[in-house]
């Protein structure tokens, strides 16, 4: 079936049909809540306002999860109470849905819940409190039955459109039809099941404004059940077979060559009056019972789709029969839906094939809310996430809406027992995502050619017309005579008169419609002219209104970017200021940082110059103990050579002396040995004995130039401050004090005590 069809087939139209507007609504989601049920005593709702619901979790609940479940809130464009009747739940909620569908445009309506929330009960209802269902039937009928076409002049093509025929056609099919069907259909005179029949009470009947009387309407409606993944036509006749009794057959899903989904080969019933739509409504509902007891369903894992069609195509010029215009057949519909209860599977204690079931059923809802996200991060964040309707059956049948234009609707019923409060968290959550996806709103149809108010004056001239045959005698209806044969004289030239009469005053009315043709068409062009006018005006109005919008939107934005700016110069003001005083800060630190490189400088200088003097000390100091160490060591030599030679001497002595007696005249040589000679001369002393006088030590006064300092020092301090005494005493001296010392004494320990002080080391 079709979704956006607007056309009974508009092949022109390129396929991927984009909506021409770009307008959005929200998917309109509202909170029903069922009273209490008597075997249940704690209730987990509260409805808070008539936008707001709170759940609260259950006392177990909160015990077994340290109260971690809190009170939670949800909003939705209305919640409704358990004091709610199904009328105020029909004006909110459908009834502008039924409003759209009389001016062209498509609408879903689907209740969502667990099992037992009262899912069915608001869709369908109960005796005396019928349910959107019938309610919307019923103000359809209510509004379009003056203008409905005959039966089967709009007929249903098997590709989703809709053929027009004329009248003559259509009784013809309709003869075709009755006599085909072994019971005769007097859907008009046919009694229906009292149980249904005071659904409405009539103080409730409702109507829809602005319904075009120019127009001819048509309903047709299709029931559905998708079972397991399964779809079936609830409304197909098949022959029943008591011994051999067939499963019912399932439908495929096929798109039409607007891209629009729709049952193939499914049922439409075109209905005329709302007991005759309640009568078929209840056929499919008997089937689906019989169905699901015979084949062990369960009824709540069912989707229930019931489908009301309406066709509708301008009257032609004269404002009497149907244009017969394929392309001005306007074919709009509204979906109502029972969906399968939300439960997971693990509630309702399934096995096997049912738990197989459940878990299909279950996906087409999975499906549902995984469209539902996807679709709604689409929208929120501009991606183009693939949205996968195809999964299953269910959302396949819905994508034209939510892909297309239409309004969508849904009621959320929820049961306040403590038992599924879960579930109705579960449910409360998908529910308020679901409003946020945006659905395309439908435009409004285009106006055909034709002048308003043919039917009104075809009307008027056909009663004109009656009047008229009245006043001249004419046949007036039910007075129609009978001709006996071919002999009769009475009554055919009384026919031939009234014939004749009717002829003439044809004549004269077709003289006056030509008349009145040309002051119509003047009205008629006039009419359209002003039509386009107004067309103009409007569009140009809505062009002013659009720029208006934009040149607000555009003050706003300057004083946005005014109040912007004057912020931006303020902080530049700051940052200046603090730019400067960074600036003086970097100076002065410069300054500091050069005076302290100029100290810092200096101070190298003054090391360096330090240490050339230090260098320069240490030169000096080094040359100097050099050259004393190398003349103490040659003082040291001598010494120890003037040493070895006073010895040898002595010894020389001694033994001259020990040999004088022997040999008195052998006169004592001086040593030989060149090398033992004394750089001196010996002499007699005074006390008998001989002293050396050393020239060479006169040469060595001379050679050392140090001789006479070494001299005053001598009587100076060493370096260790003692004084020197002694140890820089001439060896001429000392030789001779030694000699004078043996000449006294026999060269015993004396010459040892008055030896040489113990030189010490500096
Ligand atoms: P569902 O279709 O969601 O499984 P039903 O519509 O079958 O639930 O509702 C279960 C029961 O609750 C039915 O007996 C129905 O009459 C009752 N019920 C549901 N909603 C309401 C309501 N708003 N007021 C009174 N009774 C209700
Ligand atoms: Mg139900």
């Amino acid at each position: 079936f079709s979704v956006c069809n607007r056309k009974g087939k508009t092949p022109r139209r390129p396929p991927p049909k984009k909506p021409s507007n770009n307008q959005k609504d929200p998917v309109g989601v509202y909170c029903r809540a069922r009273p209490l049920g008597e075997e249940d005593e704690e209730c987990c709702i509260e409805v808070i306002s008539n936008t707001t619901i709170q759940l609260h979790a259950p006392d177990g609940l909160k015990a077994n999860r340290n109260g971690e479940f809190k009170e939670t809130q949800y909003s939705f464009k209305k919640v409704f109470g358990i004091k709610t009747t199904q009328m105020e739940l029909f004006e909110d909620v459908a009834k502008p849905l039924v409003e759209d569908l009389i001016h062209c445009k498509n609408g879903l309506l689907f209740t969502y819940g667990v099992t037992g929330s009262g899912k069915t009960y608001t869709m369908t209802g109960s005796p005396g409190q019928g349910g959107l269902l019938p309610r919307s039937l019923d103000m359809i009928f209510n509004s379009i039955s003056p203008y409905q076409a005959k039966r089967y002049v709009f007929k249903p093509d098997d590709k989703n459109g809709m053929e027009v025929q004329n009248q003559v056609d259509a009784l013809l099919d309709r003869q075709k039809r009755e006599s085909q069907t072994s019971v005769p259909k007097t859907p008009t005179t046919r009694r229906f099941d009292p149980e249904f029949a005071d659904m409405i009470s009539p103080e409730e009947a409702c109507k829809a404004s602005g319904v075009d009387e120019d127009s001819s309407y048509s309903v047709f409606v299709s029931y559905i059940e998708i079972y397991n993944n399964y779809i079936y036509d609830l409304l197909e006749e098949t022959p029943f077979d008591p011994i051999k009794p067939k499963p019912p057959q399932s439908k495929i899903l096929r798109e039409d060559q607007n891209h629009n989904m729709y049952v193939a080969g499914c049922t439409e019933v075109e209905v005329k009056s709302t007991e005759e739509a309640f009568e078929v409504f209840w056929r499919g509902q008997k089937k689906r019972r019989i169905a699901n007891t015979q084949l062990n369903r369960e009824s709540s894992r069912s989707h229930s789709v019931f489908i009301i069609k309406l066709a509708q195509a301008p009257l032609d010029a004269d404002g009497d029969n149907v244009l017969q215009d394929k392309s001005q057949v306007n074919v709009s519909q509204l979906c109502l839906v029972d969906l399968a209860g939300s439960e997971r599977t693990s509630r309702t204690r399934a096995e096997g094939s049912r738990l197989r079931e459940a878990g299909n059923i279950n996906q087409s809802l999975m499906t549902l809310r995984t469209c539902i996200e996807v679709l709604r991060e689409n929208q929120m964040c501009g991606t183009n996430k693939m949205v996968p309707y195809r999964d299953s059956k269910v959302t396949h049948l819905f994508k034209n809406y939510f892909d297309g234009e239409g309004k969508v609707r849904m009621v959320v019923c929820v049961n306040p027992k403590a038992d599924d409060y879960e579930e109705t968290l579960l449910v409360m959550r998908f529910a308020e995502m679901t409003q946020e996806v945006e659905v395309a709103r439908p435009v409004d149809r285009p106006i055909c050619g034709f002048a308003a108010g043919r039917r009104q004056r075809n009307q008027a001239f056909k009663e004109e017309l009656t009047r008229r045959l009245e006043d001249r005698g004419g046949p007036v209806d039910g007075d129609s005579p009978t001709i006996s044969g071919p002999n009769d004289n009475v009554t055919l030239p009384r026919l031939i008169e009234a014939l004749e009469k009717r002829h003439k005053v044809r004549q004269m009315m077709v003289e006056e419609y030509n008349k009145t043709g040309k002051i119509i068409t003047l009205f008629r062009t006039q009419d359209s002219n002003l039509l386009s006018k107004e067309n103009f005006i409007q569009e140009q109005r809505g062009r002013l209104g659009e720029k208006d919008k934009m040149i607000q939107n555009q003050k706003n934005e300057i004083d946005r970017l005014e109040k912007k700016s004057k912020m931006l110069e303020y902080k530049i003001d700051i940052l200046q200021k603090t730019t400067n005083i960074y600036e003086e800060d970097k100076r002065s630190l410069q300054q500091e940082l050069e005076s302290r490189e100029q100290r810092l400088q200096r101070e190298m200088s003054e090391k360096r110059r330090m240490e050339s003097r230090m260098q320069g000390i240490v030169t000096d100091a080094k040359l100097k103990w050099e050259k004393e160490c190398e003349r103490r060591v040659n003082a040291k030599q001598l010494e120890m050579q003037n040493k070895l030679w006073v010895k040898d001497e002595k010894l020389k002595q001694l033994k001259a002396i020990v040999t004088e007696g022997k040999t008195e005249n052998q006169q004592p040589k001086r040593p030989s040995r060149e090398k033992d000679k004394v750089p001196g001369e010996v002499f007699k002393t005074r006390g008998g004995g001989q002293a050396v006088q050393f020239t060479d030590i006169e040469t060595l006064k001379q050679e050392n130039p140090l001789a006479a300092s070494r001299k005053r020092r001598s009587s100076e301090t060493g370096p260790d401050g003692e004084p020197m005494e002694g140890n820089w005493t001439d060896v001429e001296t000392r030789c001779s004090v030694a000699l004078e010392m043996r000449a006294g004494s026999n060269l015993g320990p004396g010459y040892q005590h008055h030896g040489y002080p113990k030189r010490r080391k500096p």
